[in-house]
């Protein structure tokens, strides 16, 4: 599947995009007012939630249809062109018949292959730019699938956003970004357009500016990020919204990487990292050979594959040794768990 860059008419291909405005619609004055001071700094495309997927019943849902009206007048008023997240076909029949500028698909609509495909027909034969959230759940081929189902209809203006995954871990973060999952997605289309929310993977205030510092760090085309004229009486997602004074400086504060400048001169360090990833491939499969023949020992004497105490006593270790050599505990213990199930793997093969 060939993914081209996302193209919005009357945006130039000047990275960041910027899309900002409140979590929800939610009544004509607050619309309006976050509406302009976005529009007074510079913020060409803005945001807003009509209709919100709540986690749990008798939150505030939205404003529904009523909220077009208003998207409408900013668009009239500032020129900024808006954009809505839609969760259904009737509100994709809805946005196109206000003249909607974009539109999002969320996080959890991407998460349920039948309203995806539901949606995917409903916007079939219209060149509305579309961008997909990444699904709740951490599965790259279930967010590959839902771009699938829009290019099948031949919806190829598309883009994503990165809004972070959902986990009962308690972190810092309310949805962990796993930078790791964008990155893959940006290995396997590499023009596909990459916005961030750092706002929902923050999920507080502070957090917001230090999160678009690394998406642009990580060549991100753009953010979209929540603003409210009045955060802290916002009616959905309150701890994360940012007013629009502060979003501006956020904004006038990032640093912005050169993508332009050819990567000669870190050539030399390129070739250093290649030879290295040779010689630890080498030194993985001489250990996974190893493996093999404990497995052959284990069947020939009906030994166990799993020696918890020794798969123990290897993490410790290798976390000990690897933090006097200047590696992270936490990082030599996902390579050794990773080494460890693999060389599992291995042995059940032996065994059967
Ligand atoms: C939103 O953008 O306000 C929203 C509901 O996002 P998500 O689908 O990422 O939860
Ligand atoms: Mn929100």
């Amino acid at each position: 599947m060939e993914i081209r860059p996302l193209k919005i008419s009357g945006i130039s291909s000047h990275r960041p995009i910027i899309i900002a405005g409140p979590c929800s619609a939610e009544s004509r004055e607050q619309v309006l007012e976050t509406a302009t001071a976005l529009s007074a700094s510079g913020v060409k495309i803005f945001r807003a939630g009509i209709w919100k997927p709540r986690t749990k019943p008798g939150g505030f849902e939205g404003v529904g249809t009523a909220g077009l009206e208003w998207l409408k007048e900013v668009k009239e008023k500032t020129g900024m062109l808006v954009a809505t997240e839609v969760a259904t076909p009737l509100h994709v029949t809805e946005c196109l018949k206000a003249g909607i500028d974009l539109l999002w698909i969320g996080a959890r609509t991407v998460a349920n292959p039948f309203a995806m495909q539901e949606i995917a027909e409903a916007l079939a034969g219209h060149d509305i730019p579309v961008l997909v959230k990444n699904p709740v759940n951490p599965d790259i081929e279930l967010w590959c699938g839902g771009l699938q189902r829009l290019l099948n209809v031949g919806i190829t203006n598309i883009g994503v956003i990165h809004r972070g995954f959902s986990s009962s871990d308690k972190s810092l973060y309310r949805n962990a970004p796993l930078w790791s999952i964008p990155i893959e997605m940006k290995r396997r289309f590499p023009e596909l357009t990459i916005i961030c929310d750092p706002s929902h993977i923050g999920g507080k205030r502070d957090l917001v500016a230090p999160l678009c510092q690394q998406a642009m760090d990580l060549n991100y085309d753009g953010l979209m990020v929540e603003s409210h004229c009045n955060p802290d009486c916002a009616l959905s997602d309150s701890c994360q919204q940012l007013t629009p004074d502060v979003l501006t400086s956020i904004l006038n504060g990032l640093v912005l990487r050169n993508n332009t400048l050819t990567t000669e001169n870190i050539e030399v360090l390129r070739r250093q990292i290649d030879i290295l990833d040779e010689e630890l491939l080498s030194i993985l499969s001489k250990r996974m050979r190893v493996s093999e023949e404990i497995g052959l020992y284990k069947k020939e004497h009906n030994m166990p594959i799993l020696q918890s105490e020794r798969y123990g006593q290897i993490l410790e270790n290798r976390a000990a040794e690897g933090a006097i050599l200047g590696l992270s505990p936490g990082f030599v213990e996902e390579v050794m768990k990773a080494v460890h199930s693999e060389s599992v793997k291995v042995q059940m093969e032996i065994m059967k």
